[in-house]
């Protein structure tokens, strides 16, 4: 048995009353720092809970295909709980991205022009005996991990009118839900914000069922899931969601606007959410009091925001 390590590996975050935020939508605005965990995304609520799982059940390796947060968390949580992790990017994977896992000490493989590509080869990985492959989004260790937004939500302010947040793969729309239903908040909507070109979420609310859109095709890349988890569509049926979705342009521009006022760089996936906010969107007309998932992410550079800004 390895030693155990019970204490989240995730930190608790503050939520910022934003002045201006609020003054311009004439709303109270509340922002949840995702932004500020030590992987600098929620990701590790959700993979930290599964990691430390596996841990606790002898796994040996974990295994995970993104080159991106959820990679990053692994890698972290990995570290920390003194396993070995294999981190499986394709090509695409930014210079940055990549510096940052490895920092982490996990192996790093560039593996396929595609996320499908490098998920092959991580499956054939953990065939080994003793490993654990870490879903990003799918797999209801995630989705309970991701829940404490919510346990710690309701330590720190009354009950908000609306929850908006930012739908990938879904794990983190599953978990908020989770964490409204255990906390007595079910009656709290959401307002579920995808890229136009990552808009597998809307589709499958407009089917009633998860379905695989055509491509992805935005710079939110850490929203780029083909096809949501069955559990994200499931859940919205059982609670209020608004699906809606903005255009690249408009999450860019948030990302900037959010970098001037609070002086915190975030990956578009996050600006999709603040988008609204800046927009003062008609979807946030009949709420009062707004919590704003800042789920942030870390493969973003400022100079890329900005050449992306002005050749949009
Ligand atoms: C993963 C991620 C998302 C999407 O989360 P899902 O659980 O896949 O829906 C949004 N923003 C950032 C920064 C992420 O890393």
């Amino acid at each position: 048995m390895t030693e155990q390590h019970f204490s989240p590996l995730h930190w608790q975050t503050p939520v910022i009353h934003h002045q201006r935020l609020s003054q311009q939508a004439q709303k109270q605005i509340l922002l949840k720092m995702e932004c500020w965990q030590p992987t600098a995304s929620f990701k590790i609520r959700g993979i930290g809970l599964t990691c430390q799982h596996y841990a606790s059940q002898g796994v040996k390796h974990f295994i995970c295909a993104s080159g991106g947060n959820a990679g990053y968390a692994v890698a972290y949580a990995a570290r920390q709980l003194k396993i070995p992790a294999t981190i499986v990017v394709p090509e695409t994977t930014t210079e940055h991205a990549r510096e940052l896992i490895e920092e982490q000490l996990a192996e790093l493989v560039v593996v396929g022009k595609v996320w499908d590509e490098a998920n092959q080869h991580a499956l054939q990985l953990t065939e080994e005996p003793d490993t654990a492959l870490i879903h990003p989004f799918d797999d209801p260790l995630i989705w309970q991990g991701h829940a404490s937004i919510v346990t710690e939500l309701k330590q720190q302010i009354e009950k908000p009118d609306a929850i908006v947040l930012s739908v990938g793969g879904g794990g983190l729309l599953s978990g908020v839900i989770k964490g409204l239903m255990i906390e007595g908040w079910e009656d709290v909507p959401v307002i579920a914000v995808e890229t136009e070109g990552a808009a597998s979420f809307n589709a499958a609310m407009k089917a009633g069922e998860p379905i695989m859109i055509d491509k992805i095709s935005t710079v939110a890349t850490s929203l780029g899931a083909r096809q949501v988890a069955k559990q994200a569509v499931s859940a919205a049926n059982e609670h209020t969601v608004h699906s809606i979705t903005v255009s690249d342009q408009q999450a860019v521009a948030a990302c900037l606007a959010f970098a001037n006022h609070q002086q915190v760089i975030v990956e578009p996936a996050c600006g999709a959410t603040l988008s609204p906010i800046y927009c003062v969107d008609e979807v946030l007309e009949p709420y009062d009091k707004v919590v704003a998932i800042v789920c942030g992410g870390m493969t973003m550079d400022f100079s890329t925001l900005c050449d992306w800004h002005y050749h949009f």
